[in-house]
């Protein structure tokens, strides 16, 4: 497998409204391959009117089509059908994942062959969700029953485009909503892929749409009164941006966004032991994952010993080509991204953290987007690496003093998407778990998995995803009232 195996079925058209339609104009977007920096490949960019176009679509498909008044058990079957097709081009989706954004054919496998049990997770719920309810009501009965939200736009970031696309569409097409997916321009390879699965799967005209465009685009689409919903997944500044915008014409969002998240290390655990979770935990995607644990609590006693740790396992990740399976990291996605990661890294050092291991390129890869694998110690909350998002392969080790101000510094972030505890003791693990204000907690290196509520507290945005708790995100609740 390499770059030049990625093979688009339909390389000049777009997917709007499930057909492969001429774009409105001849613009297109290069895919950058980040290990070489070198065009890839290239796709149509929608402009306004592709995006009219597949908002219409989906308008109609809603109001007038089959699909929202579809039985659950045939919507069921095409979903079926498509989790079918995408995994036989598991290959294909693992290959183009490492095209786009770098990272390893190893990573990528493993999570291109979990893209259809998305789908399939999906359809359990579905099968198990409460549509209806009855309950007592004077004078007769009430059914609260949960209607499609209707028309949803669905916008995805670069990190992880086919999962984090498919957790918003599988339970939007579940219910009975019709989608528009506004995928990132850096990254739309994986989700295009999916949309060629969708060929024989029985999905009616104007049900779905992935149409890559830029940001302008996708305002577009945030404030089209037709689109019902705005299901989101980005950075804390553009989902903040399009809240506001939602908020103005009262349209349903919810938003999944940054995390700076805190593991904390108790003294009870042998740190030879919490390395390699932690170490697995905060380099996920290369560090470009919205759920690393990037900040690293440790009492002052045992600091040293898992800087130590740390700053070794770090210098030992192998960084490489992104198609060499055994490569553990590959480079940051894009050019910007790895200038945003170095100008991090120089702020560190300015405001007086401590290098441990990393900080500057690796010797492979010149001409990629690469960035070595970087311990920071000695870094305290007021820094600036220790309070916003890198978005890369940088870890902050900070030091406290005593469980309650372990707590506290945990808890002294915007941000509050996912945790962890390192600890054997389960009374202790519950006590602390409770105390910290963010989605997640896990007990010691378990990352969070599909099927579980997944999102954040506090500026890691509204809602929670992959899980029956989604469908509530993509249903209105409508109350009837039955006479006796
Ligand atoms: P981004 O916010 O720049 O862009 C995300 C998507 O939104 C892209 O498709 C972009 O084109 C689009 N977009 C941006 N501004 C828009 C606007 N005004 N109107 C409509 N669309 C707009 O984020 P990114 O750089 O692509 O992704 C990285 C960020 O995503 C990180 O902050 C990361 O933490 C976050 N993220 C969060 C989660 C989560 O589940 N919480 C998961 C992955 C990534």
């Amino acid at each position: 497998m390499a770059v030049s195996d990625v093979k688009l079925k339909h390389p000049d058209r777009l997917f709007i409204g499930g057909q492969w339609v001429a774009p409105s104009t001849d613009r297109r977007f290069g895919i950058i391959h980040p290990g070489t920096g070198e065009l890839a490949l290239s796709m149509p960019e929608a402009r306004e009117e592709d995006m009219e176009r597949a908002v219409a679509a989906a308008r109609r498909a809603f109001d007038q089509g089959p699909w929202p008044r579809m039985s659950q058990g045939e919507r069921n079957a095409v979903l079926l059908r498509w989790a079918d097709a995408i995994e036989a081009r598991a290959d294909d989706l693992a290959n183009a994942y490492s095209t786009e954004i770098g990272i390893p054919i190893s990573t990528t496998r493993y999570t291109a062959a979990a893209l259809p049990g998305i789908l399939r997770g999906a359809v359990e719920t579905a099968r198990a969700y409460r549509f209806v309810d009855e309950r007592p009501a004077t004078g007769g009965k009430a059914l609260v029953t949960r209607e499609p939200v209707g028309v949803v736009a669905a916008i995805v970031p670069w990190n992880f485009p086919a999962s984090l696309g498919l957790v918003k569409i599988a339970p939007a097409l579940a219910v009975g909503c019709t989608v528009v997916v506004k995928p990132s321009p850096e990254a739309p390879l994986d989700l295009i892929l999916m949309a060629e699965c969708l060929e024989d799967a029985g999905l009616p005209e104007g049900v779905l749409s992935i149409v890559q465009a830029d940001r302008d685009v996708g305002d577009r689409l945030v404030r089209d009164p037709r689109i019902d919903k705005v299901s989101f997944t980005g950075s804390t500044a553009a989902g903040r941006h399009i809240g506001a915008v939602c908020m103005e014409r009262v349209a349903r969002v919810s938003l999944e966004l940054g995390g700076k998240s805190a593991a904390i290390v108790l003294d009870d655990m042998d740190m030879a032991q919490v390395v390699p979770g932690l170490t697995r935990m905060s380099t996920l995607l290369g560090g470009q994952a919205c759920m690393a644990l990037t900040r690293v609590l440790v009492s002052e006693k045992r600091a040293e010993e898992l800087e130590a740790g740390l700053a070794a396992a770090y210098a030992a990740i192998k960084v490489g080509d992104p198609f060499d399976p055994a490569t553990q990291m590959g480079p940051l996605a894009t050019e910007r991204q790895r200038d945003r990661v170095e100008a991090y890294i120089a702020t560190g050092k300015a405001q007086g953290a401590r290098l441990a291991t990393g900080g500057g390129r690796p010797a492979y890869g010149q001409g990629g987007f690469f960035v070595e694998p970087t311990v920071f110690t000695h870094v305290t909350s007021d820094m600036t690496i220790a309070r916003e998002e890198i978005f890369g392969p940088v870890i902050s080790v900070l030091r406290y003093r005593d469980e309650e101000e372990a707590v506290a510094m945990a808890n002294d972030s915007a941000y509050g998407l996912n945790g962890a505890i390192f600890t054997a003791d389960q009374d202790k693990f519950h006590a602390l778990a409770r105390r910290i204000r963010s989605g997640t907690v896990a007990q010691n290196a378990i990352g969070p998995q599909a099927g579980l509520p997944f999102g954040g507290y506090k500026q890691s945005g509204i809602g929670r995803e992959g899980s029956p708790e989604a469908f509530d995100l993509y249903t209105e609740v409508k109350t009837l009232y039955l006479a006796a």
